[in-house]
């Protein structure tokens, strides 16, 4: 920016929460990138939990973790993803974290005597905290969670409104939801208008309105959303349903959005150029092969809707890597629970082109995704394992391959051989209840073995990849896993810690310490999905449903 200011887009909800606030936030961000500035999103999630690492993913989705090992809200990972850009912890803020900043200073008597109050030392830290990520950026935006009338927003509203008024360039964009209830067939504008009426209670006025619906919002409406909502009507903007997220940005930009954020900041609009994202929608358009791809979990009493948010990322980067390839994914959630009732329905995994046992906690279910791991290591199924499905995967080979009966994961509870266990120095944390400290989270390094498939697919000698899990590999026990055919195709530079985890002779087997799929973009598929996808396709053809020689 010439005046070296950063402009804030403050971007609120009204009426329901999930209504795709994250991807329209994240889709303005995209716009403005592609004119050249740089940009980045923060999230404020107003809930007391100072980060997202201590939630079920049933609550908010999954655990969406940065590169410096932030445990995040999952609108982070959607930010990542539209914008190609890694961001740090620093961009998530929640209610705790300000509290607790502002307590932490009044204990260090960082006050100077005066008495603290909620109003205005609470908003001081909003805006202390969003500055401090502001700078260098030409655009910040900043996601509100919830919706406006929450009790718990207006706080941070609060901060918005005093920036607005000590002359910090921001726009305010309030993104509502337009129901068609069925028995009108009508749009209707009503709660659209009654929720900007909560928001200007808070002393803001909102610059745009995106209106959220399955269609377009017509001209009718959007006079109506003007006259009532106070906002100029070509600021009122669609936001329909498309057939993919990614489309987002394309319908913004064709209503000259991103002109119109423009010129309220007094800048230079210019054309044609989203045309590398024009490259990225097209190939989504294009793909028209289908590859079937079950996801083995503990699903129990979640509903699908919240199960696609709790393995949000996983489906994005399975979604890159077959949309590369011309091929559109089917995925079916397949409770591993099914197969610890009946292990003759292990068969029904044939029907798909590839598993994928994704990360998880706990006990419940694990026997069941071990019998479906050995299914697709017997069968010749390609497999992928991300966390505990790599350690679910060496512990299956224990048992299966190696004859060491009984091998478990401690997480289970004490095991006659322990091959996935916490380490010495993480246990006398445990012990200590200290759970804060007790997971690898974040960027980790790699050095991977030459003339391995996970070398080949990711071409390189070292990686970094994110991690958030407490147990390892129990380095007591690599040599036995290995006399038997074990392959660790990567370890920590050290070689203590075992990162990935392969077999020779099977289509496709992989397991990985790491959560590759935080890394997928939409224009750069993770080479590990790449290579699972690509073995998924294969499988399609007769000749490829070889079942391996014994390991
Ligand atoms: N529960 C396992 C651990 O803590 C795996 C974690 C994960 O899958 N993210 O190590």
């Amino acid at each position: 920016m010439p005046d070296g200011k950063t402009r804030f887009l403050i971007v609120t909800g009204g009426v329901i929460s999930g209504l795709g606030k994250g991807v329209a936030t994240a889709s303005i961000g995209n716009v403005l990138q592609a004119q050249g500035y740089k940009v980045s999103i923060v999230k404020i999630d107003p809930y007391i939990n100072i980060d997202a690492g201590t939630m079920r993913p049933t609550e908010h989705g999954e655990v969406f973790v940065t590169g410096d090992g932030g445990e995040t809200d999952q609108d982070i990972g959607t930010y990542e993803r539209f914008l190609d850009q890694d961001v740090s912890r620093l961009h998530n803020i929640t209610t705790g974290q300000v509290y607790r900043r502002v307590i932490e200073m009044e204990r260090n008597l960082e006050f100077g005597g005066r008495c603290v109050e909620v109003i205005p030392h609470i908003p001081q830290e909003v805006e202390r905290r969003l500055k401090a990520v502001a700078q260098g950026l030409d655009f910040l935006l900043v996601e509100v969670g919830g919706t406006v009338g929450d009790y718990q927003n207006v706080l941070f509203l609060e901060a918005f409104r005093a920036m607005h008024l000590r002359g910090d360039p921001i726009a305010f964009i309030h993104v509502v939801y337009l129901p068609i209830p069925g028995n009108l067939g009508e749009m209707k504008t009503k709660p659209a208008q009654h929720s900007v009426r909560l928001l200007n209670e808070t002393g803001i006025q909102p610059t745009f309105i995106i209106a959220r619906a399955s269609r377009p919002v017509d001209d009718v409406r959007k006079e109506k959303i003007s006259i009532f909502c106070n906002v100029r009507k070509d600021h009122v903007i669609a936001d329909p349903d498309t057939p993919s997220v990614y489309e987002m940005p394309l319908v913004f930009e064709r209503q000259g959005f991103t002109r119109k954020i423009l010129e309220h900041f007094n800048l230079p609009y210019q054309e044609g150029k989203m045309q590398p994202w024009e490259g990225v929608v097209r190939t989504i358009a294009q793909a028209q092969r289908q590859v079937r791809i079950g996801i083995v979990g503990k699903y129990f009493d979640i509903g699908d809707f919240t199960l696609e948010d709790s393995y949000l990322s996983v489906i994005e980067a399975i979604k890159h890597a077959s949309w590369q390839q011309g091929a559109k994914p089917r995925i079916q959630w397949i409770d591993s629970k099914e197969f610890e009732r009946d292990s003759s329905r292990l068969r029904s995994l044939e029907e798909y082109d590839g598993i994928i046992v994704p990360g998880g906690f706990g006990s419940s279910g694990v026997e069941g995704k071990i019998g479906a791991i050995r299914h697709c290591r017997e069968q010749g199924i390609p497999y992928l394992g991300l966390c505990y499905g790599m350690q679910l995967a060496v512990v299956e080979y224990a048992r299966n391959a190696c004859g060491l009966e009984g091998a478990n994961t401690t997480e289970t509870g004490p095991a006659p051989h322990p091959v996935i266990d916490v380490l010495p120095e993480q246990a006398q944390l445990l012990a200590a209840k200290n759970y804060g400290n007790t997971m690898r989270l974040g960027n980790c390094t790699a050095v991977l073995a030459p003339g391995t498939l996970v070398h080949r697919l990711y071409g390189r000698d070292r990686v970094v990849e994110r991690h958030r899990h407490r147990y390892e590999v129990n380095p007591a026990y690599i040599p036995q896993l290995e006399a038997k055919g074990a392959i660790f195709s990567g370890r920590s530079p050290d070689r203590r810690l075992m990162e990935f985890f392969e077999l020779k002779g099977h289509p496709f087997f992989v397991g990985t310490q790491a959560h590759p799929e935080l890394l997928s973009r939409p224009q750069r598929p993770h080479p590990l999905f790449l290579g699972f996808i690509q073995a998924a396709l294969a499988r399609q053809q007769p000749a490829a449903r070889r079942v391996p020689a014994a390991a």
